[in-house]
């Protein structure tokens, strides 16, 4: 089966596969903009990104796949942030983008194979500029920023079907990069020393010292690294439009080709049933979920719980759920690990001796991951196998290789590292060697002694669950 997945501009689930006859897949996915904490909404996001890549690089083979992601370091949010903290914007975008990559490796989201930066390619944008003012798809203002001529692409419009009606009443040119009004939109910003302070580039021919819009920036870098048209396009609902909208109209009239071959938006992650976002307020961060003792893993795995294609509802229930779960899984994991006296970096990366792979064991979960990203299906044929496992059970003929195996490939799949961070290795050690204690004095059968030291955990914060084998430990729900 192959990997289908939506396609917005279609509105259609299509196949994916690489267009270009060397076979390798190109996939763009728009980055963070570098000016605070991406939020775990971002996240979502990225997580379901580094799925897709993941897919696609067991589908189309290492090596095979072209991974961009850019980050936004320089627009209206960044300059914003310096300006506010009086400092460079250099100094800002580096610390941010420092702090991004280390949520991404808590995370275990795949580094892109390539990740350029808006100032990194100024000159490709200017020249994209101006081939389009050439062709007079763009026009100079008269304070020599340089606006792209909407009426000048037929297609404008057909990703977020924008109404004509609304393309005609708007007349304007507005100067936010978010808020661009679709008659027109900047492509390049003339320098106001009060708003943008010393960040200025030598601008397109005719026009002024500045800095670019938003969207031309992914247009460049993708068309730099990628080439002029590519797979796939990503990013989350909202960059629909206008910025997907405006990176098709520049792209395609500057190259004069078909800018993406499939375009894939993921929904938001909401709180309290609206959108998290910065400037609500309403976000949490993976270090405010950390600091309160959950795993990176578990917001990985709970991010995952929704479909990509639905808005999810984020609450600290979904974190317990996910813990537990993943908690299952290295059980049962450890367990194989046992059996085949292998160690963690072994399993993560067993190959049946045989070097034949059986998917069929977890077929269904793989084909809901190919059938448009059903990650929730995906973890619930997982569970539906995990649920049943035991592996007292020896009436089958055990073919736990085969089972590693797949087991191992369907961790790498979901970017579930099992051993990266446990529960325990997170928890203070006097609230683990409470639990200890209160397992002993059950496994003692003294029964009033576990009940009073349960008590105590419980003021300091922590539920202890009981299972077969062991206990986990929780911090207690708010
Ligand atoms: P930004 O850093 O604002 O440029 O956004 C980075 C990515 O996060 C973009 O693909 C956005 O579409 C995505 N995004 C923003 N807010 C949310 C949210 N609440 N849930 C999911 N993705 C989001
Ligand atoms: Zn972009």
């Amino acid at each position: 089966m192959p990997i289908r997945l939506h396609d917005s501009l279609t509105r259609s689930l299509r196949e994916l596969k690489p267009a270009q006859p060397d076979g390798v897949f190109r996939f763009y996915n728009c980055g963070p903009t570098v000016y605070a904490a991406a939020h775990i909404g971002n996240f979502r996001t990225f997580i379901i990104n580094d799925v897709l890549r993941r897919l696609l690089e067991l589908e189309f083979g290492l090596g095979k796949v072209k991974h961009v992601r850019n980050l936004t370091d320089v627009d209206d949010r960044t300059i914003g942030q310096a300006k506010a903290e009086q400092r460079p914007l250099a100094e800002i975008t580096k610390k941010w983008t420092a702090h991004f990559h280390a949520d991404c490796t808590a995370l275990n989201c795949l580094p892109p194979h390539a990740e350029p930066t808006a100032t990194g390619y100024i000159k490709e944008q200017v020249s994209m500029i101006e081939v389009l003012i050439e062709q007079g798809n763009a026009y100079r203002a008269a304070d020599g920023s340089v606006y792209f001529k909407v009426s000048s692409f037929a297609d404008y419009g057909k990703l977020s079907r924008v109404k004509e009606r609304e393309l005609q009443a708007t007349d304007t040119v507005a100067d936010s990069d978010h808020k661009d009004s679709v008659s027109g939109f900047a492509l390049w910003k003339a320098h106001k020393p009060a708003e943008d302070g010393d960040v200025k580039w030598p601008g397109p021919r005719g026009a002024a010292e500045g800095r670019p819009g938003w969207h031309i920036e992914c247009s460049a870098m993708s068309k730099a690294i990628l080439g002029d048209t590519i797979d796939l396009h990503t990013g989350g609902v909202d960059l629909l439009f206008p910025h997907h909208e405006n990176e098709i109209a520049q792209s395609q009239c500057c190259n004069g080709t078909t800018f993406a071959n499939h375009w894939y938006h993921s929904e938001h992650l909401l709180v309290d049933g609206t959108t998290m976002s910065k400037s609500k307020g309403n976000y949490y961060t993976l270090g405010d979920l950390t600091a309160k003792g959950y795993s990176a893993m578990a917001v990985r795995y709970a991010l995952l719980m929704g479909h990509p294609r639905k808005q999810l509802n984020f609450t600290l229930d979904s974190l317990h759920a996910a813990e537990s779960a993943l908690e299952r899984l290295r059980k049962i994991a450890q367990q194989f690990m046992a059996k085949c006296a292998c160690t963690e970096t072994e399993f993560s990366t067993y190959k049946h001796p045989s070097g034949i792979d059986d998917w069929s064991i977890f077929g269904l979960s793989y084909d809901a991951l190919r059938d448009d990203l059903n990650t929730p299906m995906a973890l619930g044929w997982l569970f539906e196998w995990a649920n049943k496992f035991d592996f007292s059970d020896q009436d089958k003929p055990y073919r736990y290789e085969f089972e590693i195996a797949a087991l191992s490939r369907l961790m790498f799949a979901f970017g579930f590292d099992l051993f990266v961070q446990t529960e325990k290795a997170q928890t203070p050690a006097a609230i683990t060697a409470l639990a200890d204690k209160r397992w002993a004095a059950k496994q003692a059968k003294d029964f009033a002694g576990a009940d009073a030291l349960r008590k105590e955990l419980a003021a300091a914060g922590w539920s202890m669950l009981d299972g077969k084998d062991g206990y986990t430990l929780e911090p207690r729900k708010r």
